[in-house]
């Protein structure tokens, strides 16, 4: 998997990108993140990439030009296919259905807006599909990026040290996680279940599994109906 970020602040994605699991990942080639600084391939002598909206307004807003010719120039940097995604609040809501699609893919390009967000014209021309990160609005494209690569990079062979590591989390089958607990056994009085200390795996297993039923049910009952129709 090779997912381009194409940012005007690089730094701010960098310096996530090369922390904890996803940096060790990328340190030991399980997956290949690269940040582009889509200022660079502006033609405006004063380096701008934005300006004023047309029909008036707040703000200011990204200029197809420095976007169209960065994603260009990094499309010619591989020969594997890419898939442009645009990170933006009008964008289809990403689940873990999705990310699961995605991290199928060979190569992801990743387009973060700012300010007002970027002239329609260039996202027509380039975007296969717009994903937000939740109902609200955030002050740039990075932080959605970087929510979709860590969701899927973890998802890429050899990132987590085994399947089981994101197969057995919320949301992988439609269910929420069952409570998890270590040492030690007592904590301010309070006892882990004691079903997790009896070295029983079959009613460990069980116990969990109703708990995730159970959590689901209570604070996701969308998620519930979804899953026990899938079960029918
Ligand atoms: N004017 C835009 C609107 O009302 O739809 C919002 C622009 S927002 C301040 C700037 C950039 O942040 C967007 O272009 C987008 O890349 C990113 N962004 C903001 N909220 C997001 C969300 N919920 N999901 C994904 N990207 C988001």
């Amino acid at each position: 998997m090779r997912i381009e970020i194409a940012t005007l602040f690089p730094e701010m994605c960098e310096s996530v990108l090369c922390e904890s699991i996803i940096g060790r990942a990328r340190a030991k080639n399980a997956i290949e993140v690269h940040c582009h600084q889509i200022r660079a391939y502006t033609t405006d002598r004063h380096n701008r990439v934005d300006d004023s909206p047309f029909g008036g307004g707040m703000g200011m807003v990204m200029q197809a030009q420095p976007v169209y010719d960065c994603w260009k120039a990094v499309r010619e940097m591989s020969d594997l296919p890419m898939h442009t995604v645009y990170l933006s609040p009008k964008g289809r809501v990403l689940t873990q259905e999705r990310v699961k699609e995605l991290a199928q893919m060979p190569r992801l390009f990743l387009l973060c807006g700012h300010y007002e967000g970027i002239d329609q014209r260039v996202l027509d021309r380039i975007v296969d599909e717009e994903i937000s990160i939740g109902d609200y609005v955030v002050t740039g494209g990075e932080l959605p990026a970087l929510v979709l690569t860590d969701a899927v990079a973890r998802m890429c062979e050899n990132v987590l040290p085994a399947k089981e590591a994101f197969e057995e989390e919320s949301h992988y089958n439609g269910l929420l996680e069952y409570p998890q607990y270590t040492r030690p056994e007592i904590w301010e009085g309070e006892a882990v279940p004691p079903v997790l200390l009896s070295g029983h795996h079959k009613n460990i297993a069980q116990w969990r599994a109703q708990q995730s039923a159970d959590i689901t049910q209570k604070r996701r009952p969308d998620l519930w109906a979804k899953w026990s129709k899938e079960q029918e």
